[in-house]
């Protein structure tokens, strides 16, 4: 099933020739913005020089950065009163990133993220049940009007408040839910503290998982304990919100919308791109968006071209999950970890329950590495022994794909908590000052 079949069915020749006449028009819209207009002051260039899929190199690069130095209009490349709508990033740190729509934009945005939704299987009959969050963040509203555009019936709970969410799946029959991968996981102990077993008690059929990087793990973990296709969404507030890239149910990598997005992976040091299928940082330009053009966009987001075709019919470039963001990594003892190594290793064990976390503390110039992971409620009933063995088949298998040993300690499941909002799983606290002398 298509929702935009040409678009979606386009021959590689033609995605790209589409790509050359979207991409001089961004580039020419882009112009009109502040912030690209004394970029291209700066070097001496005039939009006609982009004249080349290739020419785009001539550019640097955007950044996060350059959105929170350019707030709140520096990017915006139309007049004020075309403007329909704006999002924002939630900003942990400095300023937050503002992103501008006109109308067009909406109704390009809805489509790529109508086409996902379609593209899995979901259609008018379903309940869709929208729990992320609604407001400045994408992931609700953009999910919600593509809903609304199928025809399907939506559900505009948004994130949190487990027993609600419970309470309306069963109510309403919702089929198809859409959620932050952490908040799955760990609505299962309400759910089973309810005394509902989802696969058997809820007509639910397929979940879209976004937002946070996750594994092949968690996503069967959440098919399994739901009895549902669990799809990976990808997207980012900068480029519209969720819809830049989404899995078909071959479910081996995730196709990249090429009409509505121009993408280079690069290396992150250097920027330079790497070879075919290797992996890197993925940088995106716009295409066809009106309000904020973006032009070498580096979404910070890791992973790799998928390489060969997919049989789903869709000939648009697929990308692999991501991996990690570039500034999610962290380095212990020499070492660069992400976040999902941990994870991969971890919830491969039958013993392990459905969240963690990573804490980093510095003692006496040293880095220490704490992993507390959730583990199944039966080690803490019966002989400590056996909880101890555990520990070290961890810290064994930890050591393993990491080469670094962390300590561990294991928690009782449901022990870390999930608001539904974004799971922290890295808490670095190596600037706080904890015995010995601070090196910082
Ligand atoms: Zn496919």
């Amino acid at each position: 099933m298509y929702w935009q079949k040409e678009l979606e069915t386009m021959e590689d020749a033609r995605i790209r020739r589409l790509q050359l006449k979207r991409l001089r028009e961004t580039v020419r819209a882009a112009s009109r913005s502040t912030f690209y207009r004394e970029r291209f002051q700066q070097l001496g260039l005039s939009p006609e020089d982009i004249c080349t899929l290739d020419s785009l190199r001539k550019l640097p690069f955007t950044t996060k950065n350059d959105l929170r130095q350019a707030y709140p209009f520096g990017f915006l490349a139309v007049p004020k009163g075309r403007v329909v709508r704006m999002h924002a990033s939630t900003g942990t740190t400095g300023r937050s990133t503002v992103v501008f729509y006109t109308r067009a934009d909406l109704d390009q945005w809805t489509d790529l993220v109508a086409r996902c939704m379609v593209m899995t299987g979901a259609r008018q009959g379903d309940v869709f049940q929208n729990m992320t969050g609604y407001g400045l963040f994408t992931g609700g509203l953009g999910f919600h009007y593509a809903a609304e555009r199928l025809g399907i019936f939506t559900i505009p709970i948004g994130s949190g408040n487990t027993r609600r969410q419970i309470h309306m799946m069963r109510e309403f029959e919702t089929t198809v839910i859409h959620c932050i991968p952490s908040f799955a996981l760990y609505m299962v102990h309400s759910l089973h503290a309810m005394g509902i077993d989802p696969r058997r008690d809820l007509p639910l059929r397929i979940a879209f998982l976004g937002a946070e990087p996750h594994s092949e793990h968690v996503r069967r973990k959440v098919e399994e304990l739901y009895g549902v296709d669990a799809f990976n969404s990808y997207g980012l507030s900068e480029m519209y919100g969720p819809g830049v890239a989404f899995e078909c149910p071959a479910k081996d990598g995730m196709h990249l919308w090429e009409d509505a997005y121009l993408p280079e992976i690069v290396d992150p040091g250097t920027g330079e791109p790497v070879e075919d299928g290797a992996k890197g940082e993925l940088v995106l330009t716009s295409l066809g968006r009106e309000a904020m053009p973006l032009l070498r966009y580096r979404t910070g987001d890791l992973t790799a071209f998928c390489t060969g075709e997919c049989g789903c019919g869709r000939r648009h470039r697929r990308i692999r999950r991501i991996i990690g963001r570039a500034d999610d990594m962290f380095i212990i003892k020499g070492v660069n970890i992400f976040p999902t190594q941990v994870e991969e290793a971890l919830l491969g064990m039958e013993e392990v329950g459905n969240n963690y976390q990573i804490i980093l503390k510095r003692k006496d110039y040293t880095d220490i590495m704490t992993v507390t992971v959730e583990v199944q409620e039966r080690f803490f009933r019966g002989d400590p022994q056996e909880r101890e063995q555990l520990r070290r088949r961890m810290a064994k298998r930890l050591r393993e794909e990491l080469l670094v040993t962390p300590d561990i300690e294991l928690l009782k499941p449901g022990a870390l908590e999930s608001t539904g909002g974004k799971a922290v799983r890295v808490v670095d606290k190596r600037d706080i000052y904890e015995g010995g002398i601070s090196d910082t």
